[in-house]
């Protein structure tokens, strides 16, 4: 199982910058190549703010935050 709620990673799009991690370590990880995974049980509903700034900050557009 992987973070649920509305939020999507693209690990395709990633580029490992770690954005994401740094600013919701809550939600996102990167696994040995750099490239972005959600956290396994995490509920982003409960990181909203988090999780728009991690998709603000991704220089890739990979992550998506759809809203409550
Ligand atoms: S910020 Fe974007 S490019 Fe960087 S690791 Fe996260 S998803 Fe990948």
């Amino acid at each position: 199982m992987s973070a649920t709620g509305p939020v999507k990673v693209n690990r395709e799009r990633c580029v490992g910058a770690g954005n994401c991690v740094r600013v919701a370590p809550e939600l996102f990880d990167q696994d040995d190549d750099g490239v972005v995974r959600l956290v396994p049980g995490e509920d982003a509903r409960g990181y909203a703010p988090e999780a728009v700034e991690a998709a603000d900050l991704c220089p890739a557009a990979a992550i998506e935050y759809l809203g409550e």
